[in-house]
């Protein structure tokens, strides 16, 4: 039992909450040269470690995440709710 983050509502003992993202951040990974180690056989057949670099690239980052209800997690977070930043924000309101 608890109380939806979204709609307030308060839902039956035994029904799981689902986490909703709410605030999300680009985020920038760096390249990183030889990142990744495999093992493969060389020549003569013997396993030896070879590194490829990791190429880096964009992707999201979590801000913030709200517990939530069934109902409100298959209608989908509102647009009023819903958050992207920039920068280092904490994606609170209010500080920024
Ligand atoms: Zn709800």
């Amino acid at each position: 039992m608890f109380r939806c983050q979204l709609c307030g509502g308060v839902v039956p003992p035994r029904t799981r909450a689902i986490r909703v993202v709410v605030c999300r951040r680009p985020k920038p990974y760096p390249f990183r040269s030889q990142a990744n180690v495999i093992y493969r056989p060389d020549r003569d057949g013997k396993m030896k470690p070879h590194t490829t670099d990791d190429p880096g690239g964009v992707g999201w980052e979590i801000v913030r995440e709200v517990l939530a209800c069934l109902t409100c997690t298959a209608e989908g977070v509102p647009r009023d709710k819903r958050r992207e930043v920039r920068g280092d924000s904490d994606g609170r309101d209010g500080d920024d």
